[in-house]
Formats: C-alpha cells, structure tokens, sequence
C-alpha cells in the first residue's frame, strides 16, 4: 500500500465538471488500495476576483485581512471535493490548514510553512477516508490564518508529502508535463521525462508558471519525488522531478528556456560607492518584505555609482517608496524604473561542465540585435533582462540554437 499526495490545481477545480473528473482520479488511486491525501486550489479564477474584490475597496489592504479573504477560495474547493467524492460512494473528509495542523511563521500572504503535524490526518487515513486539505493556507501562533504566496497549493501539497513521508506526489495540472519552453510561444517545445530539482528551481524562479518555488525546494530538501502531471489525461505518464543523475539521467546541456514578464527594474542613482550602502539600500527592501531577484552595481565613476534591480511587478510601487525614502540617508541622486523588462533565462545542469554556453546566449541576442540590460548567472543558469516586447523572439531563438526541439 502506498501512500499518495495528489495536488490539483485551479483549473482542474474550476467548475463541476472538472471536479467529477478530479474525484474519478482520486477513486481511481484509492481503489486500488492506496491512501490517498488530496490538496486542491481554489476553483478557477476565483482568487484573482478575491484579490481584484479587494482593490476595488483599497490598493493597500492589511495583509492579515487579505490572507482572511483569500483562504475562503480553498475551503470551497475542499468542500465540494468531498461531496463529489460522496456522490461516487468514496468516504472522504475535509480540512482547512489548520484543522490539519499546518503551522507557518507571521509573515501574511508569504508565508513560510514551520511544522505539520499530521496527527489529524494520519488518523482520518486510519479509517480509510480520502483526505482533502486545503492548499495555500495554514495557521500561525496566533492562530491567524496565512497564505503561502500566490500558487502556493503545491507548496501545500509537497509539506505533506515530505511531514508524511508520502511515496509520490503528483502534481496535476492542465499540461502533461514540464516542457523545454512554453508550448505557446515555441510549438516546438518538447516535454521532459524527467528533471532534476535544481533544474526545476531555477525555472521556477526564471518565471515557468509549472510549480510554486518553494515547493520544489521542500521536495529537494526531503527527497520528495514529484510527478507534474495531466488531469485532463490522468493515465498519461508526466515528467518526474527528481534528483540529479537519477535513472541514468542523460544531462543535456540545457533543458529549458523561460521568459518572465512579471519583474519590473529599479535603479537608484548616483549613489556613493562606499562600504555599507548597498546593505542599507536592500535591508530596507528587506524590511518591507521585498523579494529582490537580479542586482547589479555598475563600475563607479567619480566615486559615484547606480544600482539597479529587479523586483515583482507587484512589488514595485512598495520598491520605489522604499527606495524614495532611502535616497536622502544613501546620498543618492535620483531614482527611475522600467516595467517593460523580461527576464529571459537558460537552464541546465549539463551547464556546470561545459563551456561557452553564456557566449552562445549573448551571440544569438545579438544576432537577433536584442540589448541585454541586465545579466545574472549561477551555476546552472543564466538570466538576462531585455525590453519585454523581444523575449518572446529571444525565446524562440535560444530554444532554436540549443536544439531543444530536436
Ligand atoms: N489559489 C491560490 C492561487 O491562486 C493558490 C494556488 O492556486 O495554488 O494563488
Ligand atoms: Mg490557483
């Protein structure tokens, strides 16, 4: 008997149809004698209009308050899961992130998950229920209700595989797998059969909407093994998240290609170079709870230097009031910002042992005559930032020169 997380994401949930189909899936793993835990999003669209409800009121709510309204889409979803379920003669229970003992830290609308303590749920198996838990949400010492971030069901999803030591948690979405590219820019793209989790986390993080970061960092550091996989097409065979050199892992050079069109660039100007500037600056960032991606300092002349970096477009406004209010104590001279940047990404481990790959990059962007604003690499990937209106050409271009396609 195995024990399975299934995760089952907005669209999959969206209406009750797709719910019909999701509790076929679920009665499908639980006949055949395995336990099954289940976490689902909230059914479609429905936290962008919770979120949307809330500007119409204000554009800065209290965070707590946000994680109070936006939590209400999941425990929808939860509900409806189980009566489905009912309906088809599986017994299945219900519960909110609390209820099943999902403690996170203080921090509203990003928070981070502390302890799961599985007791509720281990009991519910017991008794061979189905148990369907609440993604994105969880409860902290206070007892307030938080949310994960945006997309934080598989987070969810992968904590209690990894608290529960599950054998598999498969990731169901409206695609069968990860792709070298998104499909819809490049036809070409293919699926993956597998890649390994830092792979996966620099796409995370280079914009590939497939999973939430931070889930993919808990399946790493608990050797969680994931499988992205299609609800549309349940007995198709997805892509198996794993680590490196598994299974005779071929290492391609590069395994995908992104583009991320949610990052906006600040630059703060004229600032002197000197020890302890940089630290206020991002500090101050840090101090609003502002995820800072790219940073670069350009070379100083007459001992004055800008520094330019890029945040979530939805953090901009929060930057540029940090940074305005910083700029007096930095002895800085201005600031400016730019939203039409995209962060154009190549990913692969094959990377760590071959050379010339940056070279490669930078060549094709210019062969397509694309300025590159703004470069970061780590070992395993490199970004740039460029106008957003060439990533898709820079996307189809790089996927070609790499032979992702072939
Ligand atoms: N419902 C939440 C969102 O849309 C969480 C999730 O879908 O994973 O962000
Ligand atoms: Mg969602």
């Amino acid at each position: 008997m195995a024990l399975v997380v299934q995760k089952f994401g907005g669209s999959s949930v969206k209406d009750v149809e797709r719910l019909q189909n999701v509790a076929r899936i679920v009665k499908g793993e639980y006949d055949k004698g395995n336990q099954v835990v289940v976490v689902v999003s909230a059914m479609g669209k429905t936290t962008d209009s919770l979120v949307a409800l809330s500007k119409q009121i204000t554009e800065t709510p209290s965070e707590r308050e946000m994680d109070m309204l936006m939590s209400t889409g999941e425990q929808v979803s939860i509900a409806l899961l189980a009566m489905t379920l009912h309906s088809i003669g599986v017994d299945a229970v219900s519960f909110t992130g609390q209820q099943v003992g999902i403690l996170t830290d203080e921090s509203h609308t990003k928070a981070r998950i502390v302890k799961i303590n599985c007791e509720r749920l281990f009991k519910a198996l017991k008794e061979n229920k189905v148990v369907i838990v609440a993604g994105f949400q969880g409860i902290d010492v206070n007892e307030n209700i938080t949310t994960l971030g945006r997309g934080g069901s598989d987070t969810t999803a992968v904590a209690i595989a990894a608290a529960a030591k599950a054998d598999i948690c498969d990731i169901y979405t409206d695609v069968d797998g990860v792709y070298t590219t998104d499909p819809r820019i490049v036809p070409e793209a293919k699926k993956l059969d597998v890649i390994t989790y830092d792979e996966m986390l620099e796409l995370a993080s280079a914009g590939a909407k497939v999973m939430h970061s931070r889930s993919i960092e808990f399946a790493k550091k608990y050797g969680v093994i994931v499988q992205v996989r299609s609800s549309y097409e349940p007995s198709v065979i997805g892509t198996f998240i794993q680590e490196e050199g598994g299974n005779n892992m071929e290492e391609p050079i590069i395994r995908g290609v992104t583009a991320y069109k949610n990052e906006a660039k600040v630059s703060v100007l004229g600032v002197p170079d000197s020890p302890g500037i940089a630290a206020k600056l991002f500090t101050a960032l840090a101090e609003a709870n502002i995820n800072v991606d790219m940073i670069i300092q350009n070379v100083s002349v007459h001992g004055s230097t800008d520094i330019s970096f890029t945040v979530s477009k939805e953090d901009l406004k929060k930057s540029i009031k940090v940074s305005e209010n910083i700029l007096t104590p930095l002895g800085a001279k201005g600031l400016t910002y730019d939203e039409n940047v995209a962060k154009v990404s190549i990913v692969g481990v094959g990377m760590k042992s071959h050379s010339g790959v940056a070279a490669k990059m930078f060549g094709v962007l210019s062969e397509k005559l694309i300025n590159i604003q703004m470069i970061s690499t780590s070992e395993i990937k490199i970004s740039v930032v460029i106008d957003i209106n060439k990533a898709d050409e820079a996307v189809k271009a790089l996927h070609e020169k790499f032979g992702l396609g072939e």
